[in-house]
C-alpha cells in the first residue's frame, strides 16, 4: 500500500540508477529467454529473474548473469537474425543501453581548466580522463590543439598565474 505524500524516508541510494539497472537487466533477460526458446539453446537461468516480476536492483551475481546472457545472445545473433522479432530485440536493447549511457556515461566528461592556454592564451584547456587502464590523462587546448603533459600542468598553471600577476602590477598606474 503506497504511503501518503511526504511520509517517505529518504532513500540511501539513487533509486533512478536502480530503476535504470533493473530496466536493462529485465530487457536483456526477456530477450535472452526468447533467443533461448526460439533457437532451442541449452537452458540458462539468470540470477533471481522471474519473468514478469519487477526487479529491485542488481548485484554482482546479476552483473555476471547479464554478461553471460549478452554473450549467449551475441554468439547466436546470426541465427537469431532470421526471426521477425530480431529487429525489435536489437532496437529495444540498443534503446535501453543508449538511455542508460546518456544518463550514466561510462566515460568521464572532459573538464575545462581555469588556466589559459600557454600557446594561444584562450581559456580553452580541457582535461580528458585516461581512456584505458593505466592510461594518461590528456590536457589539450580546444582552440589551438596545444597539448600539455598532465604532470606539467601544475607548473604551467603556476607560471601563468605569476605572469598574470606581473601584468596586473605593470598596469597599475604609478
Ligand atoms: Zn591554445
Amino acid at each position: 500500500m503506497p504511503r501518503a505524500a511526504g511520509k517517505h524516508s529518504p532513500a540511501p541510494l539513487n533509486l533512478d540508477a536502480v530503476d535504470t539497472a533493473d530496466r536493462l537487466y529485465a530487457s536483456l533477460a526477456d530477450w535472452h529467454e526468447t533467443v533461448t526458446d526460439e533457437l532451442d539453446l541449452s537452458p540458462y537461468m539468470p540470477t533471481a529473474y522471474v519473468a514478469g516480476k519487477r526487479l529491485q536492483g542488481i548485484s554482482t551475481q546479476h552483473a555476471h548473469s547479464a554478461a553471460t546472457m549478452a554473450g549467449r545472445i551475441s554468439t547466436h545473433l546470426d541465427r537469431a537474425c532470421i526471426y521477425e522479432w530480431s529487429g525489435e530485440m536489437v532496437t529495444e536493447l540498443c534503446d535501453v543501453v543508449r538511455a542508460a549511457l546518456k544518463r550514466y556515461p561510462d566515460e568521464e566528461r572532459p573538464l575545462y581548466l581555469p588556466t589559459p592556454c600557454p600557446a594561444c592564451d584562450m581559456l580553452s584547456l580541457v582535461r580528458t580522463a585516461p581512456q584505458a587502464f593505466m592510461g594518461r590523462a590528456v590536457i589539450s587546448c580546444r582552440t589551438c590543439k596545444e597539448t600539455i603533459a598532465e604532470d606539467l600542468y601544475a607548473w604551467h598553471a603556476r607560471r601563468v598565474l605569476e605572469e598574470m600577476a606581473e601584468r596586473e602590477e605593470d598596469e597599475v598606474p604609478a
